[in-house]
């Protein structure tokens, strides 16, 4: 076996196609799209080493949508502060940066363009849970006389060893233990041997905050100044966490009021920091054993169960993906009467008589970050107040993706999943109008359970 052959052995690498090295390619290309990062991607990294092993330049192409229907000005802004210090951090590791604007309907011309100028022996790209068989398929004829590797750069074990949706944390912690000590090492941060020489007629646009301007984005929500984009702020808040609230996230975490969570959906979301370089972190810390497994539980089994549901089940998006108990409940309980009933602009303009509800929901439109204790409440509140539990599903789907600046996530869709149709949870009784067997959360429970005043004071009007 040569070098190339040890590395497609990977279990992180998926073969895309079955076109054979180019034999007159000059490079490897990597396309990024998730894993916006070059520290501890294993995406980057194959990359890296392919092209040390065929003695070729490593450049890594960014196709930045200039319009998408769900993203807006709060997650442009992020995610071009955390690309501008990627291209700088690549080119520290001899790689190549080539970053085009372009729409949804001409991306793929976009990339076969700039494969046709750069000539690649080998194509990487990172994984993406949502993106199906179909999408692949047509990739692979985007530029058919390379190989296309596709990278599982953004969970600690590959989604695709696990086969097949697992339907609770209670299924998927043991198939994820066992395969822990294989996968949870550090990642590594490889020179490439060969520098990328930028040539002019390889044109890329500059990465900086200008470039915000030239794109038709929806910028009627604002960016937020309590989130930098970029490894750099992700690596000061894991430290800060872990200085400062590792010790207490055992008891703390269901504390919205305190904040003692890591913050660090936003980084992992865009792919900014990896899930490696966290879970390193906690398990080394000097914290107590309970709080850092209380937290990599978060990070690992809940997180990659949220992968796995996006990846193994088509419906992700929509309440046809719950199990058929939740929905014969959801369904007879269809006719109940509603005690309240708001629109979606009454829900995002905060204007429901419930003030804790409001305050969730001021923090996420403002923040652009709500508390994960919070979001289960409200999302379960939307089930109660809206005409069915489809059009609560999508209203959560449209607000998070919207507002949350780690939103359109596999954690996102498992949350609301989670709260309207009890995925990856099970039956719960008393049955009660509205929610019939689907855990229930009241505003009575929910705010004895943390100083919830100043919850609401700190997010009042
Ligand atoms: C209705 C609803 C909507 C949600 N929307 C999103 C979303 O859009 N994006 C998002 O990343 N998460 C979402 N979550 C999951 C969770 O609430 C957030 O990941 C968490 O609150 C982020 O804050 P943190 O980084 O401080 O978390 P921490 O408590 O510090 O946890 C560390 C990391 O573990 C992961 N994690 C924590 N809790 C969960 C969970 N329940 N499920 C899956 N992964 C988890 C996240 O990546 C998080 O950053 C949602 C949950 C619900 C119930």
């Amino acid at each position: 076996m040569n070098s190339l052959d040890q590395l497609a052995a990977d279990p992180r690498i998926v073969m895309r196609n079955r076109a054979a090295l180019d034999p007159r390619g000059r490079c490897v290309v990597y396309r990024m799209r998730r894993a916006q990062r070059a520290l501890d991607n294993p995406a980057l990294n194959t990359a890296i080493d392919a092209a040390n092993a065929l003695a070729q330049p490593v450049v890594v192409f960014f196709g930045l949508l200039a319009r998408h229907p769900q993203a807006n000005l709060r997650h442009y802004t992020f995610m071009i502060e955390g690309l501008a210090e990627t291209a700088r951090k690549l080119a520290q590791r001899r790689c190549g940066f080539v970053l085009r604007a372009c729409d949804g309907a001409n991306s793929a011309d976009e990339f076969a363009r700039f494969c046709s100028e750069v000539k690649p022996s080998l194509v990487v790209c990172d994984e993406d849970p949502g993106r199906r068989d179909a999408k692949w398929k047509r990739e692979t004829i985007l530029y058919p006389s390379a190989p296309l590797w596709s990278v599982d750069a953004d969970v600690i074990v590959p989604s695709i060893l696990l086969e097949k949706e697992q339907f609770a944390a209670r299924t998927i912690r043991p198939r994820l233990q066992r395969r822990l000590p294989g996968f949870l090492k550090p990642v590594g941060n490889p020179l490439a041997r060969v520098p990328w020489k930028a040539e002019r007629k390889i044109k890329s646009q500059a990465v900086s905050a200008e470039l915000i301007g030239c794109l038709h984005i929806d910028r009627s929500v604002s960016s937020t100044d309590a989130f930098r984009g970029g490894t750099n702020a992700a690596l000061s808040a894991l430290r800060r966490f872990v200085r400062e609230r590792l010790g207490n996230y055992a008891s703390d975490r269901n504390h919205p009021e305190v904040e003692g969570t890591s913050q660090l959906s936003p980084y992992l979301h865009f792919g900014q920091i990896g899930p490696h370089t966290v879970a390193l972190a906690i398990q080394e810390a000097a914290a107590p054993a309970r709080d850092r497994d209380a937290f990599l539980e978060e990070l690992i089994v809940r997180r990659e169960l949220a992968v796995n549901f996006v990846r193994y089940n088509p419906h992700f998006k929509t309440l046809k993906s719950v199990e058929p108990w939740a929905r014969r409940t959801i369904r007879a309980h269809a006719g109940d009467p509603r005690a309240y009933l708001y629109t979606a602009g009454q829900l995002a303009n905060a204007e429901t008589h419930d003030r804790l509800w409001n305050a969730a929901q001021r923090q996420m439109v403002s923040r652009g970050w709500m508390h994960g204790y919070m979001r289960m409440y409200w999302a379960k509140k939307i089930l109660e107040w809206s005409g069915s539990a489809a059009e609560a599903y999508d209203v959560c789907v449209r607000m998070n993706d919207r507002y949350e600046l780690d939103g359109r996530d596999p954690s996102g869709y498992a949350g609301i999943a989670w709260a309207i149709g009890g995925k990856h949870d099970r039956a719960w009784g008393p049955e009660r109008p509205v929610y019939g067997k689907i855990r229930y959360m009241s505003f009575a429970s929910t705010s004895r359970k943390f100083a919830s005043r100043a919850y609401i004071e700190q997010w009042s009007a």
